[in-house]
């Protein structure tokens, strides 16, 4: 038994350091600018003001959570790429992303790009009242979605240092990752967080989802267009909200607790709700019943 785990646990650590390379070779391909820092940083020729503003975001989200969660060490390898230098091989265009410790960001996509790409077409005059309104530029709103999702996939990061082994259960994972960007911008930078909360709040209402439910989500995870995944993000941030409300808790420590003394994956989502729920009082249970 203890060998077959050990050659399961060899072979996992060469598929990791083979998508790794991979990718490090990829995009180590790609003509790029290398900008220094704590996070190192490539660019592509003409993107450096852009890689320059999230590169100090990113440190800056590290630094806050390398003194919350004492011990934590966080490496990230982070790139902004426009469309000709882009990894069609991983992702199409427009959707940036993060996996085998790279945090990837197209460089050149503005709010029109944004609204296309991300499923706000049919109410983009929606979108831009309600900018106009709270007096947000719609530029804006394109910057702190992609600020929110550079810190969302460094929560990824420290998901997978402060729970062994990482977390594997899909939905978890997201509320953790987003709940770490929430809190990192709304403590330390407000005003960063107005985009964003303007396009969930528009595109919860406005936007028709295909899948719906939970189970769609599980079913169609990496399947689905992008649209419809944001609309399950979007959804999720009215229950991060809530749950960054809870000051007295700490998500993430819930669910390190949860997975120290469950094996999760054998979990239905109602029986971790009522776990996490020890800590949050009913909240995530309420939430969960909102989506059949
Ligand atoms: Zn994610």
């Amino acid at each position: 038994m203890k060998i077959i785990i050990l050659v399961l646990a060899v072979l996992i650590a060469i598929i990791t350091n083979a998508q790794q390379t991979n990718l490090d070779s990829l995009i180590g391909s790609k003509e790029t600018t290398y900008i220094k820092g704590i996070v190192p940083a490539l660019a592509t020729p003409g993107y450096e003001d852009i890689a320059y503003q999230l590169q100090s975001v990113i440190a800056d989200a590290i630094a806050y959570y390398s003194e919350k969660y004492n011990g934590i060490d966080i490496h990230a390898k982070f790139a902004v790429l426009d469309s000709i230098n882009w990894t069609t091989e991983v992702f199409p265009y427009g959707y940036m992303y993060g996996s085998a410790g790279w945090i990837v960001m197209p460089g050149d996509i503005d709010f029109n790009d944004f609204i296309r790409i991300y499923g706000a077409s049919s109410f983009e005059s929606i979108l831009l009242e309600e900018s106009a309104k709270k007096v947000i530029n719609p530029n804006e709103i394109t910057e702190s979605f992609f600020q929110f999702v550079a810190i969302h996939e460094l929560g990824h990061l420290i998901t997978s240092q402060l729970i062994k082994g990482g977390l594997q259960e899909i939905f978890l994972s997201e509320m953790v990752a987003n709940v770490v960007a929430y809190e990192f911008l709304i403590n330390k930078n407000p005003d960063k967080l107005k985009g964003f909360k303007l396009f969930y709040d528009v595109d919860l209402k406005n936007y028709v989802p295909h899948f719906t439910t939970m189970n769609e989500l599980y079913e169609n995870y990496g399947k689905m267009g992008v649209d419809n995944y944001v609309w399950y993000h979007c959804s999720f941030m009215k229950l991060v909200e809530e749950i960054y409300n809870k000051k007295d808790k700490d998500f993430l420590m819930s669910v390190k607790k949860l997975c120290q003394s469950n094996n999760i994956m054998e979990m239905e989502l109602t029986e971790i709700a009522a776990y996490i729920d020890k800590d949050y009082d009913g909240i995530f249970t309420r939430w969960l019943s909102t989506f059949k």
